[in-house]
C-alpha cells in the first residue's frame, strides 16, 4: 500500500504539474504556437489516463490522443465472423471475456452462445487446454488476440500441447506487433503525433530498446512510464523536457519492471512458434510485417489452416468511427453514436466494448 501510495501523492503531483505547465509553455514558444501531441498506445493507459483524470490538469497545449493500444479493439470484425463461424460447426470457442460481446456482420460471441454454440470464457489460455483433454472427441479454438503481452501465454498453449501430446486444440491468431503500428500512424500525413506514451505491458516483453528506431526515424520522444497517476506526470513531463531541449530519445521511465532488452523467456517462446507476418488492423487496415502466424511446422495448432478458413475483413457498423477513433483522429465523443446509441450495456463498436476501450473510458469517465 505504501508503495502504491508512493505514486499517488498529491503534493508530488502539484509539483509535477506546476512543472509541466512551465515547460509546456516553453515548448509552445519554441513551436511557434502548435500544439503538441501525444498518443498513448496501451488501453491501460487509456483507461488510467481517465480515472485519474490527467487530461483535466494538463494546459491546453498538450493534448493526449488514444492511439491503437487496445487487443479487442484492434482486432478486425471479420475475425469475430470467423470465429462464429467456427463456433457453429460444433467447436468449442475459448475466449477472453471481453471478445464476446464485439459484434461482428450477424451476431456476437454472446449471441452465439445463446443460440447454444459452445463459446466459453477463459482466464488464462491454459484452460483451453484442459477443457480439450476433458473433450477429446470435440475440437477446442482459442482466440488469440492481443500484442507482445499476450502472444506468450497464448502460444504456451501450443507448447504444452505439445508436451502433453493433445491435438485437439488449435489458436485462431490475429496477434499484432506495437512498432509496426507506429510506424503506420507516423506515416499517415492525416495525424499528428509529436510523441509516443509507449506502453508499458509490451515494453516489458520488447524491451525498451525496441523504440529505437521510431526515435532514430522520426526524431520524437519515446517514453515508457507505468500506470499510477505519476508515473503518466512524469512520462509527460519526461517527453516536454525532450521537446524543450530538442533531444529525443527512448526514457524508460518505468525502470523498476521494463528492462532495455525485454523478457528473454518469452522472445524465446514467439521465437520458436512464431514468424512474422502481414495483419489487418480496425482503423489502420493491413499493415506489413505487423503481426504474426504460427510457422509452417506448427500449422496443426493453427485454427485457419486445420479448418480451412480464410479470415476477411468484416463489416464497419453503420455509423460506428472506431477507425478514427483508434488513428486518434477523432475524439470518442466526436462519434454521432456515443453516449446515444452506442453505450457499454448497448455497444456498437469494440472501443466502447472493450474494458481498455477509449469510447469506455470517455463514456465511464467523462
Ligand atoms: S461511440 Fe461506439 S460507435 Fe462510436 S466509435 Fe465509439 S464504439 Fe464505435
Amino acid at each position: 500500500m505504501k508503495y502504491i501510495d508512493g505514486f499517488r501523492n498529491p503534493e508530488a503531483a502539484a509539483v509535477l504539474r506546476r512543472q509541466i505547465h512551465a515547460l509546456a509553455g516553453e515548448v509552445h514558444l519554441q513551436r511557434s504556437g502548435r500544439a503538441l501531441h501525444i498518443m498513448e498506445v496501451c488501453g491501460t493507459h487509456t483507461m488510467a489516463i481517465g480515472r485519474y483524470g490527467i487530461r483535466t490538469i494538463l494546459p491546453d497545449t498538450v493534448s493526449l490522443l488514444s492511439g491503437p493500444g487496445c487487443p479487442v479493439c484492434v482486432t478486425d470484425s471479420g475475425y469475430i465472423d470467423a470465429a462464429i463461424a467456427l463456433a457453429e460447426r460444433g467447436l468449442i470457442i475459448c475466449t477472453f471475456g471481453d471478445m464476446v460481446h464485439v459484434p461482428g456482420r450477424r451476431s456476437t460471441l454472446a449471441g452465439c452462445r445463446s443460440a447454444g454454440y459452445d463459446i466459453r470464457t477463459c482466464y488464462s489460455p491454459l484452460e483451453a487446454l484442459d477443457i480439450a483433454k476433458q473433450h477429446p472427441e470435440r475440437e477446442v479454438v482459442f482466440l488469440g488476440i492481443g500484442f507482445e503481452t499476450t502472444i506468450g501465454p497464448v502460444i504456451s498453449i501450443v507448447d504444452q500441447a505439445l508436451k502433453k501430446q493433445i491435438s485437439n486444440v488449435s489458436i485462431l491468431t490475429a496477434f499484432k506487433r506495437v512498432i509496426p503500428a507506429l510506424h503506420a500512424l507516423m506515416g499517415d500525413p492525416e495525424i499528428q503525433i509529436d510523441a509516443f506514451l509507449c506502453p508499458a505491458h509490451v515494453s516489458v516483453v520488447i524491451g525498451a530498446a525496441a523504440y529505437q528506431g521510431i526515435v532514430d526515424t522520426y526524431h520524437i520522444p519515446c517514453v515508457i512510464a507505468g500506470f499510477e497517476p505519476l508515473d503518466i506526470l512524469y512520462g509527460i513531463d519526461g517527453i516536454l523536457r525532450q521537446w524543450a531541449d530538442r533531444a529525443f530519445c527512448v526514457d524508460n521511465q518505468y525502470n523498476r519492471v521494463v528492462t532495455d532488452t525485454g523478457n528473454p523467456f518469452i522472445q524465446a517462446l514467439m521465437q520458436t512458434y512464431l514468424q512474422p507476418a502481414d495483419a489487418s488492423w480496425r482503423g489502420l487496415g493491413a499493415i506489413s510485417a505487423s503481426g504474426w502466424d504460427l510457422k509452417e511446422e506448427y500449422a496443426r495448432f493453427d485454427a485457419c489452416r486445420k479448418f480451412d478458413l480464410t479470415l476477411t475483413a468484416g463489416q464497419v457498423p453503420n455509423g460506428c468511427r472506431c477507425g478514427d477513433v483508434i488513428k486518434g483522429k477523432l475524439a470518442p465523443r466526436e462519434c454521432l453514436l456515443f453516449g446515444t446509441v452506442c453505450t457499454p450495456s448497448n455497444p456498437v463498436g469494440p472501443c466502447m466494448v472493450s474494458t481498455e476501450g477509449s469510447c469506455a473510458a470517455a463514456y465511464r469517465y467523462g
